[in-house]
This record gives C-alpha cells, sequence and structure tokens, in this order.
C-alpha cells in the first residue's frame, strides 16, 4: 500500500508508470506530474483500469513552494524525478520540507555549466539523515544497475576489486542519420565534454572521444566504443574497496560522430547564449526543438542493447574476472511498453528502486548512491521485471 509521486512524463516517465502499474502490489497509488499536464494525461488514458489507481497534476519542478503544495495534497510515500537533472535539487529541498524519500535517475547539473558532479546532492547527507528520509541518487541503469551490478560482484566475487570497465553498447538502429536516445540536450552536454577516468586516485582527462576502442557486444556483434566521463565513476571510485582504475565506455556509429562534429563546428551545441531576431536563444535547446522527440522513436528502433560491467581483482589471493551484463532489444520493449530500449533501460530500475525503499530493502536515513545498498533483492527484480542479466567469468577484457 503504497504512493508515488512521479516527477516528468517523457521517454523514461511513460516506462516507470507502466512498470509500478506492473507491480501494483507495492505501488497502490501513483500520480504523474509535470509541467505539461497533457502528458501526464495521455498517460494515465493508456494505463488506467488496472490495480494501480493514477492521478495527474500539472507542476513546475523549479519551483519549491508549488512543489511543497503538491506533495503536502498528494502525501506521496517517495517522490519518483524523472523530470531533468536540473530539477534534482529543488525536488530535493521540497522532500526535505515534506520529510518525503526521494529517487532520482541523473545527477544535478547547472543549467550555465555542462558539468555534472555529485557535490550538490552529496551535500544534502546531513539533512536528510537528521529528517530520517532517504535519498537514492542514479538509480536507472548508467548510472544505476551499473552501481548494483558493482555491489554484486563485490559481495559474492571478491575481496578486492582492482578494475572495472562499464561498457554501454547501444547497438539500436532508428533510421535516421541523427537523433539523441533520450533528452538530446542531456546527451549531448554528455558526449561533447571532455572525457576522463578514474586511476591510482586521481582523474586522468582526455579529449572528447580521444580513446577509442573495438569490443565484440553479445547478441549485438562488433562496435566501436569511446572513453566518456560518467556520473557514476565519482561514487564508485569511492565505495569500491580497493579500487585502482574505473573506466567508461559508451558505443557511437561512424554517422552519429560525424553530425556531431559537424554541429560542434558550427557552434549548435554550444550553452553560451546568443541573441537571435531580439531574443536570447541558447543554441543546444534550438537544436533540441529540431532533432526527433526521443520519445517518438520506439516504433522504429530495432536492435538491441547490451549494457554491463566488466570486474578484474582478487577472491582469496586468487586473481578474477568477471562480466554481468544485460541485453535488451528495443523492439521486444517497444512491444511491452511502448518505448525503446533506451528509456527502457533507465525505467525499470527506477522503479525497482522505489519499491526498494517502499518495501523497506533500501530505507536508512541519509543520502546514497546504488551502491551502498544490498544489491540481491534488486538483482532479483531485475530479472522479474525485464531486465534479465548473464554473467561471464572468462570475458575478453578491454585493452
Ligand atoms: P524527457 O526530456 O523525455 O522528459 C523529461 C520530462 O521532464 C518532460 O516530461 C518534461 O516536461 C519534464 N520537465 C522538464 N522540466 C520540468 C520542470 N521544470 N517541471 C516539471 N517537469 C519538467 O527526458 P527523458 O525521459 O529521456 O529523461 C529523464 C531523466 O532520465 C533525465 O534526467 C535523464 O538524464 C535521465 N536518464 C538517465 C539514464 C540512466 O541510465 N541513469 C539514461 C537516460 C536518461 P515537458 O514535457 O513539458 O518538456
Amino acid at each position: 500500500m503504497s504512493r508515488a509521486l512521479i516527477i516528468g512524463a517523457g521517454g523514461v516517465a511513460s516506462v516507470v508508470v507502466n512498470k509500478c502499474c506492473q507491480n501494483s502490489d507495492v505501488f497502490t497509488d501513483i500520480c504523474i506530474a509535470s509541467r505539461t499536464k497533457s502528458k501526464c494525461d495521455a498517460l494515465k488514458n493508456k494505463l488506467d483500469g488496472g490495480k494501480t489507481k493514477i492521478t495527474t497534476a500539472q507542476v513546475d519542478a523549479d519551483n519549491v513552494p508549488e512543489l511543497v503544495a503538491l506533495i503536502n495534497e498528494y502525501k506521496p510515500d517517495i517522490v519518483i524525478n524523472v523530470a531533468l537533472p536540473y530539477q534534482d535539487l529543488t525536488i530535493m529541498d521540497a522532500c526535505l520540507e515534506t520529510k518525503t524519500d526521494y529517487l532520482d535517475t541523473a545527477n544535478y547539473e547547472p543549467l550555465d555549466t555542462a558539468k555534472f558532479e555529485y557535490k550538490w546532492q552529496w551535500d544534502y547527507r546531513e539533512r536528510f539523515e537528521k529528517a530520517g528520509i532517504t535519498a537514492v541518487l542514479g538509480c536507472g541503469f548508467d548510472p544505476g544497475v551499473t552501481g548494483v551490478f558493482s555491489a554484486y560482484a563485490m559481495k559474492h566475487y571478491f575481496d578486492e576489486i582492482h578494475e572495472i570497465d562499464i561498457l554501454d553498447c547501444n547497438g539500436g538502429d532508428h533510421g535516421y542519420p541523427f537523433a539523441t536516445n533520450f533528452n538530446p540536450e542531456i546527451n549531448i552536454r554528455e558526449v561533447s565534454a571532455n572525457g576522463s577516468y578514474w586511476e591510482n586516485g586521481n582523474w586522468v582527462e582526455t579529449e572528447p572521444m580521444e580513446i577509442k576502442r573495438v569490443y565484440d557486444f553479445e547478441e549485438v556483434g562488433q562496435k566501436d566504443m569511446y572513453l566518456l566521463h560518467h556520473e557514476e565513476l565519482e561514487s564508485l571510485a569511492i565505495n569500491i574497496k580497493g579500487i585502482k582504475r574505473i573506466r567508461f565506455f559508451m558505443t557511437f556509429g561512424e554517422s552519429y560522430l560525424r553530425h556531431l562534429k559537424c554541429l560542434e563546428n558550427v557552434g549548435m551545441t554550444s550553452i553560451e547564449p546568443i541573441e537571435f531576431e531580439g531574443k536570447q536563444i541558447v543554441p543546444l535547446q534550438f537544436l533540441k526543438a529540431v532533432l526527433p522527440d526521443p520519445a517518438t522513436l520506439g516504433p522504429r528502433t530495432v536492435g538491441k542493447t547490451n549494457i554491463g560491467c566488466i570486474y578484474k581483482g582478487v577472491k582469496d589471493g586468487k586473481e578474477v574476472t568477471y562480466y554481468v551484463y544485460n541485453v535488451c532489444d528495443h523492439q521486444e520493449c517497444y512491444k511491452e511498453v511502448g518505448s525503446q530500449a533506451i528509456s527502457y533501460t533507465t525505467g525499470v530500475p527506477a522503479m525497482i528502486g522505489a519499491a526498494m525503499v517502499l518495501t523497506g530493502k533500501w530505507k536508512k536515513p541519509g543520502v546514497f548512491n546504488v551502491e551502498e545498498f544490498n544489491p540481491d533483492p534488486f538483482m532479483e527484480e531485475l530479472n522479474r521485471f525485464g531486465l534479465p542479466w548473464k554473467e561471464n567469468f572468462k570475458p575478453v577484457l578491454v585493452d
């Protein structure tokens, strides 16, 4: 018997809502609230009539008093933030004021600085602890499942993990020369930034897309992948015992990279406001407006994703390698919930994380990254809710 307030009504939110309805023993009531209420109503109309009671609301998640008023009126047991990273702090403020548990899938990033870091959200630790409420940060796939995989590897297979390579492969094809699989603004900010990895206690910075490797992914095939900075590197570097190196690689096709370079070269990916016909506009936000909406890619995307982590370390004095990963089929996701696999692989873990808090398995006061909780019940739910995982104890390693 729990009530969840879901903020946002985009690609990821749509999967969260579908999955909460599939888990109606836990989610008896949900409220979908977003800036554009018609999108919340459209979701409700699609899914209404089952055991989970759905309501909708309009909210500006940049506005703390509006959020507080909505939370006080709806009285949720948890707020699931699947709006944008810019809203993380205002939503956390509202949760603090109303003593409500909180979960998100992406870490805070100021609108005018393309740099995401946990420091702003980790700053809330003491206040959440004092209020006796839980915040779960970064509970999508990566970050999210990658942290749960790491906690699981640590708990069951290693005394010390020395190296982690996170491999995010999207072998999907949507047929457009250029489109992004989730919010274009957030996606382009992420991939056009400098890369970095963690080694021997320091960050090593690279040019964007400077480090390239080729990997043969099960059920997808051989792909080019590039080293990126990614938010879970920051928390895993602190939370995984004995860690010496963590890297994150994401696959990109040639067409995507060629278009991105061209857009960068002409200034379209800039977040510096410019004057256009008497109005201030941000080029990247304008670009977002002309690109395909990721929520519309579902019907046309074919192929699979394969996301997982390769670990190297020791157990009982012996060297161990371990690869744990999930393969997800874009069209299967579309058939089940009407979304492509990127939204699916993010929305399913967000629902599971919220269920972990609501059922008391991940309930403790403070602000936490997912690898700080018991991974076992979460891993079981991944199998039950559409993201089964596979293990390989002799994986091909990335050089
Ligand atoms: P979308 O752009 O599809 O959806 C975002 C939603 O948030 C929209 O409904 C939007 O409303 C709403 N929103 C934006 N600003 C506000 C506001 N001020 N007040 C209320 N609502 C607002 O994004 P996605 O669904 O693709 O992504 C959602 C989140 O998931 C992002 O934070 C993204 O970074 C994260 N993500 C995490 C991944 C992971 O593996 N951890 C992977 C992919 C995404 P409107 O419709 O009016 O624009």
